[in-house]
């Protein structure tokens, strides 16, 4: 079947950047899973994979607008550099990782002044054009207990 709303969909990925860097991929690891037409993956994304059916291989350049948007200059943020653990680097182009009250997030240290950190909020995959090589594995209807927790349940997710 091909892959549309409420369908669970398994692709294999790699994703590169605009430099042809790779950021992620699947590669000897489990395919991933997703709910189509559940926001679990970026739009740009979602849309290309739709219609698609197993077996199915594809090329898709997905525009920063259509993935992880603009970086937002609103979302630098100023920290005292006492408040790190003395065994993080305080250097730019480190990430580091802010527990707070939802899931944790990932910032990008963009300047250190005296005192001073300036962290960057953004995703760091914000105003990059992105580049799938995905193979669509397997597609199926999701189950009426997938559809109702907006998640896919597999070996390694289940109630
Ligand atoms: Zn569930």
């Amino acid at each position: 079947m091909k892959a549309t709303n409420d369908c669970v969909v398994s692709i294999h990925y790699t994703l590169t950047d605009a430099a042809g860097e790779v950021i992620d991929t699947s590669d000897g690891q489990a395919p991933l899973a997703y709910l189509h037409g559940h926001d679990q993956i970026i739009p740009g994304l979602e849309n290309r994979l739709a219609g698609l059916e197993p077996g199915a291989t594809a090329t898709l350049a997905i525009p920063a607008a259509e993935a992880y948007g603009s970086p937002d200059p609103a979302l630098h943020v100023e920290v005292p550099s006492d408040q790190f653990s003395s065994d993080i680097e305080l250097t730019p182009g480190t990430q580091v990782i802010a527990e707070g009250d939802g899931e944790p997030a990932v910032l990008t240290i963009l300047e250190v002044r005296d005192r001073v950190v300036v962290l960057d909020a953004n995703h760091p995959l914000a105003g990059k054009d992105l580049t799938f090589d995905v193979e669509v594995i397997s597609v199926r209807r999701a189950t009426a207990a997938e559809l109702k927790h907006g998640h896919v349940h597999d070996g390694t997710h289940g109630h």
